[in-house]
Parts: C-alpha cells; structure tokens; sequence
C-alpha cells in the first residue's frame, strides 16, 4: 500500500478489546481446550487452516448493502468443538460446517470483540480431518472507505474494496491473516448493465433476468488482504498487451479501470508502464506473476495506492491525466506505479507470515519501486528518493517514543501504526545501506533467490536478511541487519583522528543521536555499515562496538565519514568548514549525507544558530536542487519558532533563494529540465509561503485569476495549485467562496485537490473557521475532509484554532473518520511548540484513549517538547 501524505492521518486501524472467553463449553460437547481458550488478540490459532474460498458475492451499488455466500475448504488438525474465524459487520451470518463424511452442522455464531473476531461453536467434538464451512450473510457498504464500499459520482454508484490491513472480513467471513495464503473462485453477481473486475480475469457471464453472474480465474494463492474487485458502470480501457521481456515468455493483457465518462484520462498511465514492469522484471530475473494487470482509478480511497495482484488500486489524481497534467502528477504516478508493481512480487508473490513484518513489503517497494522509477526515469529528479526518504525518516526516529521497523505486531490495534516513515522510508533507507555494503549485485543474487525459494508462499524477515547474508557469504550482515530492525534510534558517529610519523589513527564511536532537549539514552550501538574515505581512498567495515579504532596508511587532510552517502546514520563534526569546502566536488548522496548531518547538528545543539546560517548562502547557490533546498525545513522552523525579527528573516530567504527562482522564472521554459520544474515549484512555494515575497504572491495570485478564468496563466502548470493556495489566502471571502464552488461544481479529482488544498490554506480567522466547517460538510469525498483538516491543523496560524475546532466538533469528526484511524488524530496536532500544549494534549488525548493510540500521543508530546526545548534555548 501506498500512503497519501494528506490522508496520513487517516490510515485506518481498528479498534480492539481483550476479552478473555469465559464462557463454558457446551454441557453436551465438552472439549478440553474451549475450558481454557482465551479470544486470540492477534493471530488465529493454527489448528484450523483453510486451503480454498469459493465466494458468490451479490453486489449492487444501487442498493445500501450486499449479501454473499460461500465455501471454505479447511484442515482441522486437532480435535475441536469450535473454531476462530474472522467476520466484521454482519448481519444474517449463518455458518454450517460440513465433516469429511458428509454431515451438515449447524453452528453457533459469537462475536467475540471488536476487531471481528469470532467464535464458531460446534454441536460436539469433531476428530481431524477435512471440513468444509458454508455461509451466507449480508452486510452494509462501508462508510469510511474500509473493506466494500461505495462512491457515488455523477448520479452513478459505484463498488470498491480496500482490505489491507484486516477488512476483508468486513466483505465475507474467513481466516484474514496474510499467512492463510490459498486459492480464491470468486464470482460477483451485479445487475446486467453493470460490469465487474476482480484479481483475475473473467472467464465467464451468464445473465439471469436483471442479474449478470461473472465468474472470475482461480487466483494464484492469496492472502485474504490482497483479494480487489470493483463494480459499476466502469469504463474499461483495453491496452495493448505487455510484450514479452527477455525474463517473460508470454504477452501480459493490460487494462485501464475508471468511473463512467474517464477512461480516456488513462492513457498517460497505460503508456507508462510495460516500461516499468520491465525494469522489475529485469531486476528480480522473474516475469511478472499474475496472468493480467488492470490499472484502476478510484474517486475515493484512503491510502494512495494498493497493491492488489492484477488488479492495483489507485486515487484518482495518481492516474488520470490529459497532456496539461502537471509534472508532479506524472512524477507521482511513475513512483506509486513503480511502488505498488514491486508489491506485485514482494507482498503478493512473496508475503509476510504476519504484520510485523508488513517492512519486507513496504521497505522493499519503497526502495525497489524507487530504484524502477529512477531506471525508467533517469531525469525524473528519483536518484535520491531514497536517501531523502531516509532522512525525513531520521527526524521521527529521534524521538524516543518510536516504534522499531520490525515492532512485533502483539495486537490487532498495532497493525495500521506499522504503515508510517519507519516502515516505509527508513526501511527503504536501511536496504539501501545494505545494498551499498554488500554491493549491489550480491545484493540482486540475494533477493531473487529469497522470492524464488518462497515463491507463493510466505517468508520472514529471517528469511530475506539470510538471503542476503548468504549471497554475501558473510554471515555478520545476519546480525547487522537485525540491529537496524529491532532497535529503533539513528546511530551517530564521531571520529577522531590522531597523525602520527605520517600514519594515521581513527577513533571511532557510536551513539544515539538524540536532538536538543531530549531525555533519551544516547548509549546504543548498532553493527554498523561504516563507509568512509580518506583523501579520496574508500573504506568500508562493519563497527560491532562502542568505540573502533581504525588504522590508515597515511594522515589524511580530508574525511569524508558517509562515504557513498548511503548510511543510515550521522556524525558529528568539531569543524565543518573542511568538509564544506569540498561539497561541490562530492556526489550528490554523499554532498546531500554531509547537509543532512549538518542540519542535524543544529537540532542537536552542537552547532550553533548563527553558524549554521552563515553557510546557507553557499549551500544556495550549489548546482543540484536536492542540496540547493536540504536547509529549508530548518529554515521553516527557525522563521517560526526562533527568529526574533521575522520580516529581516524573510527578507535573507529572498536574498538566498530568490535570484535563483527569478533565474528559473515562473513560466515553464521550452525544453527546460524536470530539475528545474521541480526545483521552480519548491523555490516558489518556500518564498510565497515563508518568505512571503510581495512581488512573487501578486504574481501568482494574478496567474490564478487568468487560471480561473480559463485563460493561460502564464504560470508552469506544476504551480497552479501554489497560486490558488496565495489567491484565497490573499482576496479572501470572495475568493473562497468561487474556489468552493468549483470544487462542489467538478468530478475532476485534480481540480478537487486544487481547490481543497487552497481552501485548507486559508489563515484568517473567519475563513479558517469556514474552511474546517466544510471538512463536516456534505458534498465532500471521505478522503477529502482529510485533506481540509490535515492542512488547517498543520498551518502555524491555524492549528490552535483547529485543535479547539476538534475538541467542540469531535464527535462530527470520528463519525466520518475510519475507527481505526483515530489513534492518528493526535499526530496532526504535534506541530504545536509550547509545554502548556504538550500538557493539554496529554490530557485530552489520554482521557479520550483511542485504541493503540498511546505510543502515537507520547510521540506528538515529545515532539512538542522538543520544540520547545530548542525555541527556548
Ligand atoms: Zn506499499
């Protein structure tokens, strides 16, 4: 899966609640073990294991719910009188069990807690052997866009799923854990004029009166999470087939998928991607798994994209595209693209056994769908993905209420916490790393022989590290691996250097960085993948304790300590300006690794303010946009948090930053470099934003107004969205109230997001109030409230208001907030920066105690803290 920044927030979860099952066994069956069972809080037990579903679901979007009937093949290995299964939000559900002889068994349905786990009382005791479960039920469509739902466009329903992490068993009962991994035969009766698409292709339709009942291939063996299908009036947009690669001997059909009337925003999508699949097909040396691919558009989905075998799922902004698209649409689409096809083999070939290692799927496709994106793109501004991914990861890793890559998942109440920065993009960090150390062709043997020996099946993070170990023939990596796994914190480096008779020693030490403020232990190591170069000689080695020495032939004059830039890790410097001096003649990683640690240098306390701004200008004026901006995060914090005279702050923003963008100006120059597109959009948005250019906000604001009037704005099209963002918060009610009608006036969903995005900008008071009162509206798409919420708590003028906002209209908010998101809310309000809130939060968020909420509130308070700790200084 695919997270969307702006619906972070709402990445569900669902609730849960320990209920030990007391209940006695039925006086008539005893059965020794349903005396001391309790209700299993995660995993089922694995005495009962199903080998195949047949489903018969009855979906019309028309109507408020569906009804679903269905086989499930199953081994009873031990004696039982009951069994565990998994059912959310039924009604009518009636489960027989058919023994290996033939006798039919009614049974007794109990809901057992929140988290749909249920308990299926047999009549007796039943021996090992093969059962079969046969059920119907109905049920509600979804509300919150988890499990079947539905959206509505256009006066047309429409019906999607969305089952990572455990709402398949919203949509039928059965054992909804990604290690229960068989064959699906779904069949999906819709009315006539409707069509469906499912993981595998149709193989056959019968019309029967208004009905229509399209039976779908056997799926390959799948986890319950990974079944899709979608119903409606679709348009279906046949591409041409993938061709046949040098690792693929056989055509791959290609569909794209949209509501009614957009499937000729596809194309763009469909073009791009036999390329991309190519590229993985190459990398991995295994042809593409599935026996089709349809590529399809949802209007309303929480995360960004998932990763549904032959059937990916997509937010509409992601896919549909005519020949204006912004760039940074395209952008987004080939990296999600590239993302959610490396999920194709790892997470669907090969999958987690369970939830604690949901890494293996989302770190390797963060870090393999990047590598794709930047092979099939090479000027698309992906070679650094990663290593910026890594970074921003760093910065949540500080805190000491983080949670490991590999958490063990003990509840179901921690599965969705595992979708988040540690999981994806430090885990797509650490892989690099190791990538890099053991080196990159070692590392390819490594993982096509990790897919290939688990190849439908499932596998562990043991699995994978050993793999590689193997590969590398070097079992340490085992070990050092797991201490990036299962300890959380970035380590820290120092080193000392002592010359003496022309040889030189290294005294190497590690630590837990820990920024200012921070009650954290700083002692901690980690097998460590050092590299480094001295006078321009490389040197690599694993660092297994506190403190190494390292012996050089020579005393160097400079050192480079991230060597590659690929680390995941920092270090500390007495003295940049050496190293400063040679950024301009490093690679971009390793230029970009020094600016990271020196940005950190800064949080830290070890480098002081005024020395950290004297090196801004340099850094401005390097060549690669990645480094040219590495200081504008700081810089934000400093103009909000720290600057004493903001306005002479903002004028040395457009004194560093602004000749650049006048040089790229706001127009898109023919030919010009995707660099370049995209540094434009950061400088302009970082100068109207924070700088707050006067000259520059008319601009855009006037370039708006062209936009709106459907002349040419003389803008690139990637700043559209910028200009809108200035025109409301500049014009006001006027422009608020147009901008809110064409966003309640359009189903396009960029238009939408445009307007959204703008709305949610607004400062003032009044407007502001307005802007969070139409998140509660009607009219608005689930995963556009977010959007308006998630922008009004994280602007600076407006998130107190917000949160106050939250605290009177709570009870609005959880009605059209996915339950198992909740525990998420309070991370949107962790830009606060004073002690008195950090307290408040802690209170209200406490008392209100969303399930598996609580790392997520320590968190937000330390980041508070931590703010405050460094504004106070
Ligand atoms: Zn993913």
């Amino acid at each position: 899966m695919r997270k969307f920044m702006l619906s972070a927030l709402a990445l569900a979860l669902l609730g849960c609640q320990d209920k030990a099952d007391t209940q006695a066994p039925a006086a008539t069956a005893p059965a020794a073990q349903s005396q001391v069972e309790a209700t299993p809080v995660a995993q089922l037990p694995r005495w009962a294991e199903p080998s195949h579903y047949q489903l018969t679901l009855w979906v019309d979007p028309d109507q408020p719910g569906f009804k679903g009937q269905g086989e499930i093949a199953l081994q009873l290995t031990q004696a039982s009188d009951h069994l565990w299964l998994h059912a959310k939000d039924m009604s009518q559900l009636d489960i027989k069990v058919v023994t290996a002889e033939g006798e039919i068994l009614d049974t007794q349905v109990e809901d057992k807690d929140d988290t749909g786990v249920i308990r299926l009382a047999l009549p007796k005791t039943l021996s090992p052997q093969q059962l079969t479960l046969k059920f119907d039920y109905q049920a509600p469509y979804n509300q919150s866009l988890e499990g079947l739902y539905k959206v509505s466009e256009g006066g047309r329903n429409y019906a999607f799923t969305q089952f990572e992490s455990i709402d398949a068993r919203r949509a039928f009962p059965g054992f909804d854990e990604p290690s229960f991994k068989v064959p699906f035969d779904l069949t999906l009766v819709v009315p006539k004029a409707m069509k469906a698409v499912a993981n595998t292709p149709e193989v056959a339709r019968r019309e029967e009166g208004e009905l229509a009942y399209v039976q779908f291939a056997t799926t390959k063996p799948l986890p319950t999470y990974l079944l899709a299908f979608a119903v409606g009036d679709l348009d279906i947009v046949q591409w041409q087939d993938l061709p046949k690669t040098a690792v693929r001997e056989r055509s791959v059909p290609l569909r794209g998928v949209a509501v009614h009337g957009k499937g000729d925003k596809l194309k763009f999508a469909l073009e791009n991607t036999a390329g991309i699949v190519e590229t993985l097909e190459n990398y991995f040396g295994i042809p593409y798994p599935y026996q089709k691919l349809d590529i399809i558009a949802v209007p309303d989905f929480a995360a960004g994209a998932m990763e549904n075998p032959g059937a990916i799922t997509y937010r509409e902004q992601l896919l549909l595209m005519d020949d204006s698209a912004p760039f940074w649409q395209k952008r987004s689409y080939a990296s999600v693209h590239a993302h959610e096809l490396a999920h194709q083999w790892f997470g669907d070939l090969v999958t987690m056994p369970w939830w604690t290692d949901i890494w293996l799927n989302e770190a390797f496709a963060t870090w393999a769908g990047n590598k794709a994106a930047a092979k099939w793109g090479p000027d698309w501004g992906y070679d650094l993905g990663i290593a910026q991914g890594g970074q921003r990861a760093m910065g949540a890793d500080s805190l000491v209420n983080m949670r490991e890559i590999r958490q063990p998942i003990l509840h179901n109440a921690d599965i969705s916490n595992a979708f988040d920065g540690i999981t994806y993009q430090k885990g797509g960090a650490v892989l690099q790393m190791f990538e890099h150390f053991v080196g990159p062709e070692v590392f390819q043997k490594g993982v096509h022989q990790y897919l290939t020996d688990h190849a439908w099946g499932n596998a562990s993070a043991e699995d994978f590290v050993g793999a590689i170990a193997k590969a590398a023939d070097n079992d340490a990596v085992n070990q050092a691996f797991m201490s990036f796994l299962t300890q959380t914190g970035v380590p820290k480096v120092a080193i000392e250097r002592h010359c003496q008779d022309g040889k030189a020693e290294l005294k190497v030490t590690q630590s837990r960085y820990l920024p200012l403020g921070s009650k954290g232990d700083a002692n901690r190591t980690w097998d460590l993948p050092f590299c480094f170069e001295a006078d321009g000689e490389r040197h690599c080695q694993l660092l297994t304790e506190k403190q190494s020495t390292l012996a050089l032939n020579s005393c160097p004059s400079t050192l480079l300590p991230n060597a590659g830039g690929t680390g995941y890790y920092r270090f500390s410097l007495d003295d940049w300006q050496p190293l400063f001096a040679t950024l301009p003649t490093l690679g971009k990683a390793e230029a970009l690794g020094v600016l990271d640690s020196f940005n950190a240098a800064l949080s830290d306390g070890s480098l002081p303010l005024d020395s950290y701004l004297a090196q801004v200008p340099a850094i401005a004026q390097l060549k690669d946009r990645e480094l040219a901006t590495a200081p504008l995060g700081q810089l934000g914090f400093i103009l909000a948090h720290q600057a004493k005279d903001k306005d002479a702050l903002r004028g040395q923003f457009q004194a560093w930053y602004g000749p650049r963008l006048a040089a790229l100006g706001l127009a898109a120059k023919a030919g010009e470099s995707k660099d370049d597109t995209l540094l434009r959009s950061t400088l302009a948005a970082f100068l109207a934003d924070k700088a707050r250019t006067p000259a520059l906000r008319s601009a855009l604001s006037a370039a708006a107004e062209a936009h709106l009037a459907g002349k040419d704005a003389g803008i690139a099209p990637d700043l559209i969205g910028l200009a809108l963002e200035v025109w409301v918060q500049d014009k006001g009610q006027p422009a608020f109230d147009s901008l809110k009608a064409r966003l309640m006036a359009s189903q396009d969903a960029v238009v939408r997001q445009r307007a959204l995005q703008a709305l949610a900008s607004v400062e003032a008071p009044a407007l502001a109030a307005q802007a969070r009162d139409l998140a509660l509206a009607e009219g608005l798409r689930v995963n556009e409230r977010f959007m308006l919420m998630g922008g009004q708590a994280y602007g600076l003028e407006t998130m107190a208001d917000t949160y106050q906002w939250f605290k009177e209209h709570r009870q609005g908010v959880e009605a059209v907030w996915p339950a198992s998101g909740r525990k998420r809310i309070v991370s949107g309000f962790s830009g606060f920066c004073s002690l008195d809130k950090a307290k408040d939060l802690e209170a209200y968020f406490g008392q209100l105690a969303y399930e598996g909420g609580e790392r997520n509130l320590k968190a937000a308070v330390e980041s508070i803290e931590l703010c405050a700790a460094r504004a106070g200084q």
